[in-house]
C-alpha cells in the first residue's frame, strides 16, 4: 500500500540534514512540538479526524506499532519524544497521564517531586493550568470520532479495571495484559463481540486522578485505550487495527 501523500516522520532526510548542519537554532522541526511541557513527535497521515497517542514515552512495543500503524491509517498521531515514562517538568518529573485534571496532577507532582517546596508545587499546577490547553486540543479527535491510545505494561492488567468498570466482556481470559478500555457505550457493544478483553469506563467512580479516559468522559468525546503487555508486538498490531476496523468513523 502506499504511503499518504503528507505522511511525514521525525526521522526524515530533511530532519536528520538540517541538525547535521547545525541549523536546529533557526530551524523548528515541523514534527516536534511542546505541549504543556511536553515534548511530542507529530505524525500526520492523510486528513482524517481520528487522533493516536502514545503517551509514556518508555512503552516502546507501543511507539513501534503505532508509528507502524501510521503507514496506513488516516489522521493524526502524538508520540511522546522521550523515552522515559515521566517526562521531565521544572527541574522534577511529571507523568503525563495524570495531567489532565488539576487535581490529578497535584497528587501526581507530589507523588513524584516529594522535595519540592509548596511554592515550586504551586507554580507547576499554575503553568499546567495554563497549558494544559494545548495538549487536549491537540489530542481532541475531530467532531464524533475517537482517541485511540497505545499502551503498554508488566504487572497492570484488565483484572485492576474492573471494579471501575460500568461493562466487562472477557473474551480472552487467559490473557488479562491484553485489552481495550473504552468510554464510549456504542463502542463497547461493537467491540465487547469481539475476540478480545474490552471493559467500558463512561461513569468512572472513585477519586479524579488526572487521567486520559476520565477526561475523554468529561470533554465528551470517544476514547479507547489498548493495553498489551510490553514485547507483544504482533498482538498489539492485531489489536490496533482491530479497533480502527471496529471502531466507526463519525456519522456525517
Ligand atoms: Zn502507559
Amino acid at each position: 500500500m502506499s504511503l499518504p501523500q503528507n505522511y511525514k516522520t521525525a526521522g526524515s532526510r530533511r530532519e536528520f540534514l538540517a541538525s547535521w548542519l547545525g541549523a536546529a537554532v533557526f530551524w523548528k522541526p515541523r514534527n516536534r512540538r511542546k505541549l504543556a511541557g511536553v515534548d511530542f513527535e507529530r505524525i500526520r497521515a492523510g486528513a482524517g479526524s481520528r487522533r493516536y497517542l502514545l503517551i509514556h514515552g518508555n512503552e516502546e512495543t507501543a511507539r513501534q506499532v503505532l508509528t507502524e500503524h501510521m503507514k496506513k491509517a488516516s489522521g493524526t498521531a502524538w508520540l511522546a519524544a522521550g523515552h522515559a515514562r515521566n517526562a521531565p517538568f521544572l527541574a522534577g518529573e511529571l507523568d503525563p497521564n495524570r495531567m489532565f485534571s488539576r487535581d490529578g496532577a497535584e497528587r501526581n507532582l507530589r507523588a513524584l517531586n516529594p522535595a519540592w517546596s509548596e511554592a515550586h508545587l504551586l507554580n507547576g499546577l499554575l503553568i499546567l493550568d495554563r497549558t494544559r490547553r494545548q495538549l487536549t486540543s491537540a489530542l481532541r479527535p475531530g467532531a464524533g470520532d475517537v482517541l485511540i491510545a497505545v499502551h503498554n505494561n508488566r504487572d497492570y492488567s484488565v483484572n485492576d479495571e474492573l471494579a471501575a468498570s460500568n461493562a466487562t466482556a472477557l473474551n480472552d481470559r487467559d490473557n488479562p495484559h491484553e485489552f481495550c478500555l473504552c468510554t464510549d457505550e456504542g463502542d463497547f457493544q461493537l467491540l465487547s463481540k469481539g475476540p478480545y478483553n474490552v471493559v467500558l469506563q463512561n461513569r468512572p467512580g472513585g477519586a479524579e486522578d488526572g487521567s486520559m479516559s476520565r477526561y475523554a468522559v468529561r470533554a465528551g468525546f470517544r476514547y479507547a485505550n489498548l493495553e498489551v503487555a510490553m514485547g507483544k508486538a504482533e498482538k498489539q498490531r492485531a489489536m490496533l487495527e482491530w479497533l480502527d476496523r471496529t471502531l466507526p468513523a463519525p456519522r456525517r
